[in-house]
Protein backbone atom coordinates (compact mmCIF):
# COMPACT_ATOMS: atom_id res chain seq x y z
CA UNK A 1 0.00 0.00 0.00
CA UNK A 2 1.01 3.59 -0.61
CA UNK A 3 0.64 6.84 1.25
CA UNK A 4 1.36 9.99 -0.46
CA UNK A 5 1.25 13.09 1.94
CA UNK A 6 1.05 16.69 0.58
CA UNK A 7 2.37 19.19 3.39
CA UNK A 8 4.22 21.91 3.78
CA UNK A 9 5.81 20.65 6.41
CA UNK A 10 7.43 17.24 5.34
CA UNK A 11 10.20 17.02 8.03
CA UNK A 12 7.22 16.09 10.56
CA UNK A 13 6.54 13.09 9.55
CA UNK A 14 11.04 12.16 9.88
CA UNK A 15 10.87 10.50 12.89
CA UNK A 16 7.48 9.23 13.13
CA UNK A 17 8.32 7.01 9.88
CA UNK A 18 11.84 6.16 10.91
CA UNK A 19 10.33 4.35 14.03
CA UNK A 20 8.97 0.90 15.44
CA UNK A 21 6.49 -0.99 13.07
CA UNK A 22 5.91 1.45 10.81
CA UNK A 23 9.71 1.63 10.09
CA UNK A 24 9.94 -2.47 9.81
CA UNK A 25 7.01 -2.31 7.40
CA UNK A 26 8.68 -0.22 5.06
CA UNK A 27 11.63 -2.26 4.97
CA UNK A 28 9.51 -5.02 4.37
CA UNK A 29 7.46 -3.05 1.74
CA UNK A 30 4.81 -3.43 2.76
CA UNK A 31 3.83 -0.10 2.82
CA UNK A 32 5.25 2.49 0.62
CA UNK A 33 5.26 6.47 2.28
CA UNK A 34 5.94 9.72 0.33
CA UNK A 35 6.26 12.98 1.61
CA UNK A 36 5.52 15.65 -1.13
CA UNK A 37 6.71 19.48 -0.68
CA UNK A 38 3.65 21.65 -1.70
CA UNK A 39 5.76 24.67 -2.53
CA UNK A 40 7.43 22.33 -4.74
CA UNK A 41 3.97 23.14 -7.34
CA UNK A 42 4.52 26.65 -7.14
CA UNK A 43 5.89 29.11 -9.87
CA UNK A 44 6.38 32.00 -8.28
CA UNK A 45 9.95 32.95 -6.69
CA UNK A 46 8.32 32.72 -2.81
CA UNK A 47 6.78 29.53 -3.13
CA UNK A 48 3.53 30.84 -2.54
CA UNK A 49 0.96 28.21 -1.43
CA UNK A 50 -1.41 30.25 0.34
CA UNK A 51 -3.87 33.65 -0.11
CA UNK A 52 -5.87 35.57 1.76
CA UNK A 53 -10.04 34.69 2.48
CA UNK A 54 -12.42 35.79 -0.05
CA UNK A 55 -15.15 38.20 1.92
CA UNK A 56 -12.01 39.22 4.57
CA UNK A 57 -11.66 37.46 7.85
CA UNK A 58 -7.98 36.65 9.29
CA UNK A 59 -5.29 34.48 8.54
CA UNK A 60 -4.46 33.03 5.13
CA UNK A 61 -5.93 30.17 2.69
CA UNK A 62 -4.47 27.16 0.92
CA UNK A 63 -4.78 27.87 -2.68
CA UNK A 64 -6.19 25.36 -5.22
CA UNK A 65 -3.33 25.65 -7.82
CA UNK A 66 -0.40 23.89 -6.33
CA UNK A 67 -2.48 21.22 -4.54
CA UNK A 68 -4.18 20.88 -8.48
CA UNK A 69 -0.62 20.24 -9.80
CA UNK A 70 0.51 18.19 -6.81
CA UNK A 71 -2.66 16.05 -8.02
CA UNK A 72 -1.14 15.69 -11.50
CA UNK A 73 1.85 15.02 -10.59
CA UNK A 74 1.48 11.88 -7.94
CA UNK A 75 1.47 8.83 -9.93
CA UNK A 76 -2.08 7.37 -9.65
CA UNK A 77 -2.19 3.50 -8.60
CA UNK A 78 -5.38 1.65 -9.16
CA UNK A 79 -7.48 1.60 -5.82
CA UNK A 80 -6.76 5.04 -5.00
CA UNK A 81 -8.25 7.64 -2.42
CA UNK A 82 -7.32 11.47 -2.17
CA UNK A 83 -8.34 12.43 1.32
CA UNK A 84 -8.39 16.09 2.32
CA UNK A 85 -8.22 17.18 6.44
CA UNK A 86 -10.45 19.16 8.25
CA UNK A 87 -12.07 19.65 11.50
CA UNK A 88 -15.27 20.23 9.78
CA UNK A 89 -14.93 16.25 8.06
CA UNK A 90 -16.15 13.47 8.40
CA UNK A 91 -15.42 11.49 11.52
CA UNK A 92 -12.38 8.71 10.99
CA UNK A 93 -12.83 5.60 12.50
CA UNK A 94 -11.62 2.21 13.01
CA UNK A 95 -13.69 0.54 10.32
CA UNK A 96 -12.91 3.24 7.75
CA UNK A 97 -9.27 2.01 8.59
CA UNK A 98 -9.97 -1.40 7.64
CA UNK A 99 -12.15 -0.41 4.70
CA UNK A 100 -8.88 1.85 3.21
CA UNK A 101 -6.48 -1.04 4.09
CA UNK A 102 -7.82 -2.93 1.14
CA UNK A 103 -6.87 0.10 -1.14
CA UNK A 104 -3.34 0.60 -3.26
CA UNK A 105 -2.91 4.01 -2.42
CA UNK A 106 -4.41 6.89 0.09
CA UNK A 107 -2.93 10.33 -1.11
CA UNK A 108 -3.50 12.79 2.16
CA UNK A 109 -3.81 16.36 1.53
CA UNK A 110 -2.88 18.14 4.90
CA UNK A 111 -3.92 21.81 5.59
CA UNK A 112 -2.63 24.38 7.81
CA UNK A 113 -3.47 28.11 8.44
CA UNK A 114 -7.44 29.09 8.10
CA UNK A 115 -7.58 25.57 5.88
CA UNK A 116 -7.90 25.20 2.52
CA UNK A 117 -10.10 26.69 -0.66
CA UNK A 118 -13.02 24.74 -0.70
CA UNK A 119 -12.60 24.17 -4.05
CA UNK A 120 -9.87 21.37 -2.95
CA UNK A 121 -12.79 19.31 -1.23
CA UNK A 122 -15.98 20.29 -3.74
CA UNK A 123 -13.44 19.22 -6.66
CA UNK A 124 -10.85 17.31 -5.98
CA UNK A 125 -10.70 15.02 -3.54
CA UNK A 126 -13.14 11.61 -2.25
CA UNK A 127 -13.18 12.20 1.29
CA UNK A 128 -13.20 15.25 3.69
CA UNK A 129 -12.02 13.65 6.83
CA UNK A 130 -11.57 14.85 10.60
CA UNK A 131 -9.72 12.41 13.61
CA UNK A 132 -11.69 14.47 16.27
CA UNK A 133 -14.04 17.09 17.60
CA UNK A 134 -11.26 19.49 17.96
CA UNK A 135 -8.80 21.69 15.93
CA UNK A 136 -5.15 20.93 14.98
CA UNK A 137 -2.85 23.14 13.78
CA UNK A 138 -2.12 21.46 10.37
CA UNK A 139 -3.42 17.84 8.76
CA UNK A 140 0.47 16.11 9.50
CA UNK A 141 -0.91 14.76 13.13
CA UNK A 142 -3.87 13.51 11.40
CA UNK A 143 -2.01 12.18 8.29
CA UNK A 144 -0.38 9.86 10.72
CA UNK A 145 -3.28 9.12 12.87
CA UNK A 146 -4.50 7.74 9.99
CA UNK A 147 -1.50 6.07 8.07
CA UNK A 148 -0.77 4.08 11.90
CA UNK A 149 -4.50 3.19 11.93
CA UNK A 150 -4.84 1.31 8.08
CA UNK A 151 -0.91 -0.13 8.40
CA UNK A 152 -2.38 -1.95 11.36
CA UNK A 153 -5.10 -3.25 9.40
CA UNK A 154 -2.73 -4.77 6.54
CA UNK A 155 -2.07 -8.69 6.82
CA UNK A 156 1.58 -9.13 8.46
CA UNK A 157 2.00 -5.40 9.48
CA UNK A 158 1.88 -6.46 13.31
CA UNK A 159 3.38 -8.99 14.71
CA UNK A 160 0.66 -11.51 15.38
CA UNK A 161 -2.78 -10.73 12.71
CA UNK A 162 -4.22 -11.18 16.26
CA UNK A 163 -3.27 -8.02 17.85
CA UNK A 164 -4.70 -5.60 15.57
CA UNK A 165 -8.24 -7.19 16.01
CA UNK A 166 -8.09 -8.57 19.78
CA UNK A 167 -6.31 -5.86 22.18
CA UNK A 168 -9.02 -2.91 22.82
CA UNK A 169 -9.85 -4.85 26.61
CA UNK A 170 -8.09 -3.67 29.70
CA UNK A 171 -4.60 -4.96 29.81
CA UNK A 172 -2.32 -5.66 33.00
CA UNK A 173 1.00 -7.15 33.49
CA UNK A 174 3.75 -7.84 36.34
CA UNK A 175 3.65 -6.84 39.11
CA UNK A 176 0.65 -8.68 39.77
CA UNK A 177 0.58 -5.98 43.26
CA UNK A 178 1.80 -2.42 42.94
CA UNK A 179 2.34 -0.63 45.94
CA UNK A 180 2.99 3.19 45.12
CA UNK A 181 2.91 3.75 48.84
CA UNK A 182 2.85 2.10 52.04
CA UNK A 183 -0.39 0.85 52.45
CA UNK A 184 -2.06 1.51 49.41
CA UNK A 185 -2.35 -1.96 46.86
CA UNK A 186 -3.12 -1.67 43.34
CA UNK A 187 -3.85 -5.62 42.21
CA UNK A 188 -4.54 -7.15 38.71
CA UNK A 189 -8.08 -8.48 38.85
CA UNK A 190 -8.05 -11.98 40.15
CA UNK A 191 -9.77 -13.71 36.78
CA UNK A 192 -6.92 -12.81 35.11
CA UNK A 193 -4.90 -15.02 37.15
CA UNK A 194 -6.89 -17.77 37.35
CA UNK A 195 -6.06 -19.58 34.33
CA UNK A 196 -9.81 -19.71 33.39
CA UNK A 197 -10.07 -19.04 29.92
CA UNK A 198 -14.16 -19.08 29.29
CA UNK A 199 -13.78 -16.46 32.45
CA UNK A 200 -11.10 -14.75 31.26
CA UNK A 201 -12.69 -13.99 28.14
CA UNK A 202 -15.94 -13.36 29.69
CA UNK A 203 -14.19 -10.77 31.41
CA UNK A 204 -12.46 -8.90 28.92
CA UNK A 205 -15.75 -8.64 26.74
CA UNK A 206 -17.00 -6.79 29.58
CA UNK A 207 -14.03 -4.66 29.71
CA UNK A 208 -14.06 -3.39 26.36
N1 LIG B 1 -11.17 26.86 10.31
C1 LIG B 1 -10.33 25.96 9.61
C2 LIG B 1 -11.18 24.85 8.94
O1 LIG B 1 -12.34 24.72 9.30
O2 LIG B 1 -10.67 24.11 8.10
C3 LIG B 1 -9.35 25.37 10.57
C4 LIG B 1 -8.06 25.10 9.93
S1 LIG B 1 -6.91 24.22 10.96
C5 LIG B 1 -6.25 25.44 12.00
C6 LIG B 1 -5.62 23.89 9.83
C7 LIG B 1 -5.63 22.52 9.21
O3 LIG B 1 -5.45 21.55 10.22
C8 LIG B 1 -6.90 22.11 8.50
O4 LIG B 1 -6.93 22.59 7.18
C9 LIG B 1 -6.80 20.59 8.55
O5 LIG B 1 -6.01 20.08 7.48
C10 LIG B 1 -6.06 20.34 9.86
N2 LIG B 1 -6.95 19.95 10.97
C11 LIG B 1 -7.28 20.70 12.04
N3 LIG B 1 -8.08 20.02 12.88
C12 LIG B 1 -8.28 18.81 12.32
C13 LIG B 1 -9.02 17.66 12.69
N4 LIG B 1 -9.75 17.61 13.82
N5 LIG B 1 -8.99 16.58 11.87
C14 LIG B 1 -8.28 16.61 10.73
N6 LIG B 1 -7.56 17.66 10.32
C15 LIG B 1 -7.55 18.76 11.11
Amino acid sequence: MKFDIITIFPNIFSGFLSESLLAKAQQKKLITIKTHYLRDWTDDRHQTIDGKPYGGGPGLVFKIEPIYKALKTIKPVKKSKVILFSPRGKQFTNDMAKKWAKLDQLVLICGRYEGVDERVAENLVDEVISIGDFVLNGGEVAAMAVIEAVSRQLPNFMHTEESSLKDDHAQYTKPEIFEPKKGTKWRVPKVLLSGNHAKIEEWRKKNK
